[in-house]
């Protein structure tokens, strides 16, 4: 058939070409490829080759820039490479490789899959306005922000900068101490029943508690039961006369310290025949001095020497200067010859005023020749006027006294002495309690809604029982005043029980809330050693404790206060694990505090003396309202570190940056304040693998929330069973595949479950 066709083809070219010779057919044109499809994963970066098979010249190009082909020429049969980029994307993509020669085109079928990975985009509840949180922001008065420019903090600094708090999601402020005090720090008072005039007015406090209230912000004053200042008019009575004084009873006194606690008659060690903590101070004054005309008689007939000291009406008399071998020496009046009226019989009559007592001395030489002094035996120095005393030479012999001296204790040091509630068991009777609990009603009265109380081991001296009755009776008393005022709930009180948890859980039976101090140290442990496997356990542990003490209990958690390192230098200045340990903080029960500064980042540690740690607020860059003068008791040394604070950067500038610190404590704040689950819910195992993530649920009423928090340095993929369709919180970078959560270091997210 073949060859007929060739014939009648070449018959047809004869005929038509004139009998020349019959021309070559032209080849035939191919161009083919294999395979025509090829697909890669979304990190499939390998190469894959491509046949070409072709009759002439070809060239090879792809559809899109993902895809490279190689090489992107050629001639006849060959191999190309196509290789793709990472898919980022969530989705698949495709795309072809066209080979072009002489007029045909063949074409190479590209498909990639997609990445998977959702970016989590939080999108939380509109915040409604009401906050729920609880959250407390321990304020600092002298060091917030100085409204008249005397470098103070004061109420009106505070009231300025309310829309900060409210901004901030607070719902109180715990105020340090605003009393009249001697220090700039005020745990000293001087009264209870006023306020320090550095930091404003009644009328000033009124109006800052007024504004505050509006914003839905309470305020708990600080009120320190354990001890007054020395300045208190209490203390300055009882110093001013020990013996009369009708404020004996408002502080720990004895004359002798040492057998009255063998004895166990130190009513403020609640039973305990020690301290534990602090000294007895002197009271000095005039007990053991004596001021006015008094006689003198030494007896020197026999081998044992007396003196008598009797109060006398007669003239006082010139001491004798011409040849005295006995004298008195007496208060700052220096050594006086007495008169040898008989033999071995010395006598004078003198207008004295000593604080200490006197002595009798044999000479008059000032550098004390041995065995010149004659006082009182050791434990036998106390005068009885009118009656001879006898005198002792021995190198211990002491200062005559006419009367005993008085020590006050003072578990803090001498500046602070110890208040006295009496025995423990009727210390409801005692004048410091009605005292204390009417200065605390006058505030309540002018709309305080709580107090945070200081020291609250050091009551009786770290004896629990002796403490639990006498806070629960104080906080019962100070309670009903709070009704009294028209209010439906119970007030709010924090004891500074500064112990571990063990003992801590125990001041529940005084009060409805205490501070947890072991929180702060649990959460930059975890993020120091990255292992987060007993964070719900241990909380929860603490809420279960408390409220197994009384049901109402309300655990409060921060991270550190004013009397510790700031909780930057705990993690080492890292700013991602403060910012988690904030995100943290407030995405755990209980009721957290945070301390002025640390929704700043700012650091510090204590040293010779706390500044460091209570630095002032930098509103802004000019430092506008910088208390300057805050951090000393005479408010004259600046001992701002400004350094540090400009570091921290001012609020001003935070507030613009979206990855601040302070950006941080809003946006987790605000969260809380949205989700009632947040604010007060119970606490849950979520359940997800890996000892660097912390999880768990939060959940009040039908809302549930699932918090995590990858506590590691590096990036973690947890599989998460729930869904994860609505993100509501998001610190740190959050990627969803599936159903496995892939978190960057030192982040953190939230996922609504329920509603
Ligand atoms: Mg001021």
């Amino acid at each position: 058939m073949k060859r007929f066709v060739w014939i009648l083809t070449a018959a047809f070219c004869l005929a038509a070409c004139g009998g020349k010779e019959p021309i070559t057919p032209e080849p035939v044109e191919t161009l083919s490829v294999s395979p025509a499809t090829l697909s890669f994963t979304d990190e499939d970066t390998s190469t894959k080759l491509v046949s070409v098979t072709s009759s002439s010249a070809w060239t090879a190009s792809a559809s899109a820039a993902w895809m490279h082909v190689s090489p992107t020429s050629g001639g006849g049969n060959a191999s190309v490479s196509v290789t793709v980029d990472a898919n980022t994307a969530v989705g698949a993509r495709t795309g072809s490789i066209t080979i072009s020669g002489g007029s045909k085109t063949a074409s190479v079928s590209v498909t990639q899959a997609g990445a998977g990975k959702i970016e989590v985009v939080p999108s939380p509840a509109t915040f409604d306005g009401t906050k729920r949180s609880g959250t407390t922001y321990q304020l600092l008065v002298y060091s917030f922000a100085d409204s008249d420019g005397d470098g103070v903090g004061d109420f009106k600094g505070i009231e300025k900068h309310l829309d900060y708090l409210d901004d901030l999601g607070v719902t109180a402020l715990w105020l340090s101490p605003s009393h009249p005090t001697d220090s700039y720090h005020g745990y000293d008072v001087n009264d209870y029943m006023s306020l320090n005039p550095l930091f404003g007015t009644e009328a000033d406090f009124q109006s800052l508690i007024d504004a505050a209230h509006a914003k839905g912000i309470k305020i708990y004053m600080d009120f320190v039961l354990n001890h007054t200042g020395l300045g208190h008019a209490w203390f300055q009575s009882l110093k001013a006369d020990p013996a009369k004084s009708p404020y004996r009873d408002y502080y720990v006194l004895s004359t002798d310290p040492s057998s009255d606690a063998v004895a166990g008659r130190v009513e403020n060690y609640g039973g305990s025949k020690s301290a534990g903590m602090g000294s007895w101070f002197s009271l000095g004054g005039d007990n053991i001095g004596y001021k006015g005309r008094l006689h003198f008689k030494v007896d020197w007939t026999g081998s044992a020497k007396y003196v008598t000291v009797t109060e006398t009406t007669e003239a006082p008399q010139s001491p004798n200067t011409a040849n005295a071998s006995r004298w008195i020496h007496v208060g700052n009046q220096g050594s006086l010859g007495m008169y040898e009226t008989s033999t071995g019989i010395f006598e004078l009559t003198l207008d004295v005023d000593t604080e200490w007592g006197f002595l009798v001395r044999t000479s008059n030489d000032n550098s004390w020749p041995s065995g010149t002094k004659y006082g009182g035996a050791p434990g036998n120095t106390v005068i009885t006027l009118g009656k001879p005393f006898k005198l002792d030479n021995s190198s211990s012999a002491a200062d005559i006294v006419f009367g005993e001296a008085t020590y006050y204790f003072g578990a803090f040091g001498s500046y602070m002495p110890d208040v006295n509630y009496g025995a423990y068991t009727s210390c409801e009777t005692s004048p410091a309690f009605k005292e204390t609990v009417a200065a605390a009603t006058k505030w309540v009265n002018m709309g305080v809604d709580g107090f945070r109380l200081d020291a609250v081991l050091w009551v009786y001296n770290a004896q629990i029982t002796p403490n639990q009755r006498f806070l629960s009776l104080w906080y019962d008393a100070v309670n009903a005043a709070y009704k009294a005022a028209g209010h439906s709930d119970n007030i709010f009180m924090v004891g500074e029980a500064w112990e571990d948890h063990g003992i801590e859980k125990q001041y529940y039976k005084g009060l409805i809330s205490n501070f947890e101090f072991n929180y702060g140290g649990m959460v930059s442990g975890m993020l120091g050693n990255h292992d987060a496997t007993g964070y719900v356990n241990a909380v929860n542990g603490y809420l279960t404790d408390h409220k197994a003490v009384r049901p109402d209990a309300i655990t409060s958690i921060f991270l550190t206060n004013h009397d510790q390192d700031r909780f930057a230098e705990w993690v080492g200045k890292n700013e991602a694990k403060e910012k988690q340990a904030a995100a943290i903080l407030l995405s755990t029960p209980g009721k957290p505090f945070l301390y002025q500064g640390e929704e700043l980042g700012y650091y510090g540690k204590k040293g010779s003396t706390d500044a460091p740690v209570r630095q002032p607020i930098a509103w802004d860059a000019g430092l506008t309202d910088l208390p300057r003068y805050a951090l000393s008791d005479n408010h004259k040394s600046d001992l701002t570190d400004y350094n540090m604070v400009k570091a921290a950067n001012s609020v001003a500038a935070q507030k613009e940056n979206t990855n601040s610190v302070l950006n941080v404590y809003r946006t987790w704040s605000r969260l809380r304040n949205t989700y009632p689950a947040l604010a007060d819910g119970e606490m849950t195992h979520a359940g997800l693998t890996g000892s660097s993530i912390a999880s768990w649920y939060m959940s009040s009423g039908s809302q549930k929330l699932l918090v995590v928090h990858n506590i590691a340095t590096s990036q973690k993929e947890v599989k998460v069973t729930d869904s994860m369709s609505r993100p509501v919180a998001l610190l740190g970078t959050a990627q969803i595949k599936d159903q496995t959560l892939i978190l960057g270091a030192n982040s953190s997210v939230v996922f609504q479950l329920a509603d």
